[in-house]
This record gives C-alpha cells, structure tokens and sequence, in this order.
C-alpha cells in the first residue's frame, strides 16, 4: 500500500507523478474505496503493459464511478496537485507535470503549477477549467463586480487579494461562494479558511477573471451603495472608516483625492496601508460630513483647516484631530486617533533592556528634582514613554500637572490641561499658572520655543521634577538644541538629570518569522565585519494572513539613555562640540546609541535590519555585538 498511496497532505516528489494518486488515497480515507479493492487494482496494474491511471483501472473494476469521485473530491476541501491531478485523469502525459514542476523548482517567482502549465501550452485553460469543474465538481462562476458583497470583499485588503487568486462572492443558503482560480490550491484554501472559516463552497473561475473583479472592486468598492446625494449612506461611509481604523489600531487615516478616484489609507504600526479606493464624486458629501463633526466652516474649501472631535463606538471613545488640506484635486483629510487603547503601557514594557530600564529609574525618575527629556520625531513613541512615567510615578502622596496639546490619554489622579490655542488657551498662559499648582512634577507636553525652555530649566531649579519632550535626532542633539535656546549652559548642566532618544521600529511577526543570516553587505550597511555578530540569531517574517503579508506585527522601541555625569556637564559648560560630547558620553556613562540598541534587538530577532537602516540614526560606528550586550544585559 505505501508504495501507492503518498503520504496524507503532501505532494508528491516529481518521480511519484503517474504512479502515486492523490485521489486514490482520498477516496480510501473517505472510505468509498477499501485497501483491498486498491490492492486488487494496483495487482492489476502491474500485469498489464502500458502503464495507465490507476483511477482508470478502479473504474473499470466498478469499484468506484465518476459521481462518486466528484463529490469525494469536493467535500474534502483537501489540497491536491493540480499536475497530478491532470495525469491521474488522463488529460496529460506524466512527463509534461515533470517538466512542469522541475521548472517549478527552479522558478523564483513560486509560480503555481497550473500557471507553468497554461504559460508553457501543456494545457489551455479551458480544459484546465473542465478538469476542474466537470471532472471534479467545481462549479464554474464568473464573477460579476455587481454581485460580490462588498463586506465579504473588504475582510481582506488589497494584498491578500495580490498573494492569492481568490475571491468571494456572496453568501447563499449552502455557505459562502468563493471563486478560485485553483480550488485544489493548498496556499489559497488554507489563507481561504483562515479569513472566511470552513464553511464555503468553492468554485471556479479564469484567473483573468479573478484579477478583473478585485480590481474593479479595489477601485469602484461598493459604488452602488454610495451615492454622494444620500446622506445616510455618506454618514455611515464615515463611519466604517473609523470603526476599520479602530479595529486595526491605525494611528492616522488619510483620505486622498486623487485625478480619478479617492484613496483611503491607514497608518499601521507606523507604515500607511491602503484600505480601499473610491469614486471621487463623493468626496465632497464625504469632507462635508467630516467638517460637521469637527464644527468647522463647511463654506470654506480654499483654505487649510483643522478640528477635533469625539466618536463614541461600541468598545469606548476615540477623539480625533483632524486637518483638512487643500490640493489641486481637492481637500485631502488627515484624521489622527488619540486616545487609543495601546497609549498606557508600563514603563517595564516600554522596550527599555533590563539594565536600561533599572538606570532610567534610579538616576532620573525617581530624582527628587530635574528635567527628564525624552527626545525623537513625531511617531517615535514619545508620548507612549511620557504617559507611562506619570503612571509609574503616581501616586497619592504626589502632585502632578500636566499642559498637553492635546492630552492623549486621560490617566486618572493627575490633572491634566489640554492646550487650546482656539479659545486663547495658549501654552504660554497654562505654563504661567502651572507653578502656582503646588505640583511635585511638572509635565509639558512639548519643548517648541525658548519661553518653554525656561519654563522647564527654572521649574526644576526650584525643586520641581519635570518631564517633557523634544523633537531632536537623538540625545546628544536634545542637550546641544537646548544650549542652541539661548539658556545660560550652566543652568542646562545643573538642571538636566537625563535626555532619553527613542524610535520606534516594526517587529517581526511571530506566526511567520524565519531564523535568517544576515549577508556581509548587509551588515556593512550597519558598519559590522561578519566577526561582530557573534552569538546573534537575526530572523525575517516572510509575510502570512496574520501580519496581511508585511512580515511585521506591532512594534518596540529602541532608545538611548543618557544619564548626564560630571564629564557631560562639564563638557556641556565647556560648550563642546556635539561629536566631543557623544565621544564621552558614550566613553564616561557607559551611552548605548540608538543604532546599537536595535542591534541588539535585531540580534534577538526582535526586529530587522531593513528597520534598523529605515530608522535609526548611524553617526557613529557600533561596537561589537558581544560588547553591546554586556553594557545592556550586565
Ligand atoms: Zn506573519
């Protein structure tokens, strides 16, 4: 028997083709076959001289007929060769899936099968359709752009469609119809499953016709739906887009006019992800809409706007600033989600390493007196870092105040003051009365002139403890920033107790990820010799439904802490040059640059290096893995 039947759920080698059957072997584990009417028939086989299909001899037997193969087949929903599938019904010679699949095994496009077979004419497409639905039972769909459900469409995004040549269409009494270009494919039913569960009728359909329809759906989705004149469709448009962001944890939502059509984007863990595209003529019901919410003018469409406002969902509350842009196709709306559940996290899972993190905590935020600056550019996760300092360091015996533009997350105990420049709320008056608050920490939201300056360098030589950000490269540049704010540089050296550099990188994900070896150029590119990454295990997600094809999923911070000691402040009162004051700081207080921390992180297989080359700053040559983490780890 095992010489006959493959192994269950795998293809067979190239030599096993014409011998083995994938059907056999099915029809035997859906008992309409017993292991000795195959016996009988591979007997059988072996007498006669020139070799055919063992199906053939099955069916001849009588021990098994062409309605009863068709509905095994297609119940099973198993993956089968397509090749093998040709030769065990006779549609071509075995050598043909030979040379297919030796040409498989070379190609590095990972072309299906099928696919080589209809490029090299070993078979056209229609029998390779009537193989498929005579033979096997598929039903043959064309699908119509005006029958697919959108909502069933939109579970998946635009790269999903690009990886698998599938689409579903609607839902009927029997399941949901979803047309394949191959339903014997194991890549496509297993991704199938996965998205749409495993109750759904497979049909199928010309590739060509597959492609058309999510292409036309990508660009014109649901465009019956929504017409620019109905006001409740628009309203609940609006709507689906927020609640699409909410469920995907987006950070901003782009919605662009282009010449002919309007695209909607999503930033996910910090890369924009196309969500659908649609008609241009409803963007101007659409921006309407979105100007209502945030109360402002809807008259004006020649000028740049902004607004707020809140939008209340099943799961809690998003609040939402938005900037209405004018461009020459029209307004293009960008809508930031702020108070999104993932803002508060513990300062223990920021993404500090063990040794950074005990540091941090000991000789800046449990300082009874100083300025912490947290440093990097917009999106580098500095806000996430302030709000779970206040929420380490809050508690009932200590008073803290906060002047945000905008508060980003409401923490319970502290008081929080929400700048708004609107009503004369500006920073400049709330920075005045913040003194007056009897607070122990200060919180400014932003350092973005020299008045806030001061304000942060005289509240912490009065006592206070203050935390705020900055919007410089890396912590070497926050310190020569301020010194550049006309401050006196022995007020800097006095009063700043620490300046944190942050990024926040894209992390592997941990359903698809491959442990992988990094090339000598690769590791040129981070300034390493092969011999630095000694005891590294580098990996790459190689993309899987679960990260929707990117290899990432969710990300982790790399930082650089410095912690100012008497070398540092008096290189800082000796008004170094930026390059002498990274030299000592890096030589005295034991400095880990932002490039190295993500080394060490990509070493563990956290991240990659494309991220690392993507992101972080390389001034300075990185010193050997093994060294790095002996001043992370300890
Ligand atoms: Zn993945």
């Amino acid at each position: 028997m095992d010489s006959i039947v493959s192994a269950p759920n795998e293809f067979p080698l190239p030599e096993d083709v014409g011998r083995s059957s994938q059907i056999v072997e099915l029809l035997l584990r859906e008992k309409m076959l017993t292991d000795k009417q195959v016996d009988y028939a591979a007997r059988v086989l072996s007498k006669i001289e020139t070799p055919r299909p063992m199906l053939e001899v099955l069916k001849e037997l009588n021990y098994i007929d062409d309605d009863k193969i068709k509905d095994t087949v297609r119940h099973s929903r198993v993956p089968m060769c397509i090749g093998s599938l040709l030769v065990e019904l006779g549609y071509i010679p075995f050598e043909d899936v030979q040379r297919a699949l030796k040409i498989q095994s070379e190609d590095i496009n990972h072309k299906k099968l099928g696919e080589i077979l209809l490029d090299r004419r070993l078979i056209d497409e229609h029998s390779l359709i009537e193989v498929l639905s005579l033979q096997m039972g598929f039903p043959q769909l064309e699908p119509e752009f005006s029958e697919i459900d959108p909502e069933l469409f939109s579970k998946v995004n635009s790269r999903w469609y690009d990886k698998h040549d599938v689409i579903p269409i609607h839902k009927e009494d029997g399941g949901l119809v979803i047309a394949f270009a191959d339903p014997l494919d194991r890549n496509d039913l297993e991704a199938v499953k996965q998205v749409f569960g495993d109750k759904f009728i497979a049909g199928i359909a010309r590739k060509s016709s597959i492609k058309r329809a999510v292409r036309r759906c990508l660009t014109g989705a649901s465009r019956q739906k929504i017409s620019p004149s109905d006001e409740n469709s628009i309203i609940k448009l609006v709507d689906d887009l927020l609640l699409a962001a909410i469920e995907r944890d987006a950070s901003d939502i782009h919605i662009e006019p282009m010449k002919e059509t309007m695209r909607v984007r999503f930033r996910q863990d910090g890369v924009l992800i196309k969500f659908q595209e649609f008609q241009i003529n409803i963007l101007p019901a659409l921006t309407n809409r979105v100007k209502v919410l945030c109360d402002v003018d809807i008259t004006e469409k020649r000028r740049h706007q902004g607004g707020r406002f809140y939008f209340d969902y099943p799961g809690g509350q998003v609040d939402l600033r938005v900037s209405f842009y004018v461009t020459v196709h029209g307004e293009k709306i960008v809508m930031r989600l702020l108070n999104r559940k993932g803002v508060l996290i513990n300062i223990e899972d920021v993404g500090l390493s063990q040794r950074m993190e005990d540091r941090f905590k000991e000789d800046a935020l449990y300082m009874p007196s100083g300025v912490i600056l947290i440093t990097g550019p917009t999106g580098s996760g500095k806000t996430t870092t302030v709000y779970s300092c206040i929420n380490h360091i809050n508690t009932p015996e200590t008073s803290i105040i906060t002047a945000e533009e905008p508060v980003e997350y409401i923490i319970e105990g502290i008081a929080q003051c929400s700048i708004n420049p609107r009503i004369n709320l500006t920073f400049e008056e709330t920075l005045r009365h913040i003194v007056r608050q009897d607070p122990d920490v200060i919180v400014i939201g932003e350092i973005r002139d020299n008045f806030s300056a001061e304000i942060a360098v005289q509240a912490a030589l009065t006592g206070h403890k203050v935390l705020t950000t900055f919007h410089t490269e890396d912590s070497i540049g926050g310190l020569v920033r301020l010194l550049n704010m006309n401050i006196e540089a022995f007020l800097i050296s006095s009063t700043v107790v620490s300046v944190m550099a942050q990024r926040l990188l894209r992390k592997i994900c941990p359903i698809c990820a491959v442990a992988y070896k990094p090339s000598p150029a690769d590791l040129q590119r981070i300034g390493y010799a092969p011999g630095d990454i000694t005891g590294a295990a580098f990996r790459k997600g190689h993309g899987c439904g679960q990260c929707q094809y990117t290899g990432y999923s969710g990300r982790i911070g790399i930082f650089e802490l410095l912690i100012l000691d008497e070398q540092v402040r008096n290189a800082i009162i000796d008004q170094k040059t930026s390059q002498e004051i990274r030299l000592i700081s890096i030589e005295s207080t034991g400095l880990v640059t932002l490039l190295e921390d993500g080394i060490v992180k990509a070493a563990a297989g956290l991240t990659t290096i494309d991220e690392i080359l993507r992101s972080l700053p390389r001034l300075q040559k990185p010193r050997a893995l093994p060294e790095l983490r002996r001043l992370l780890e300890g």
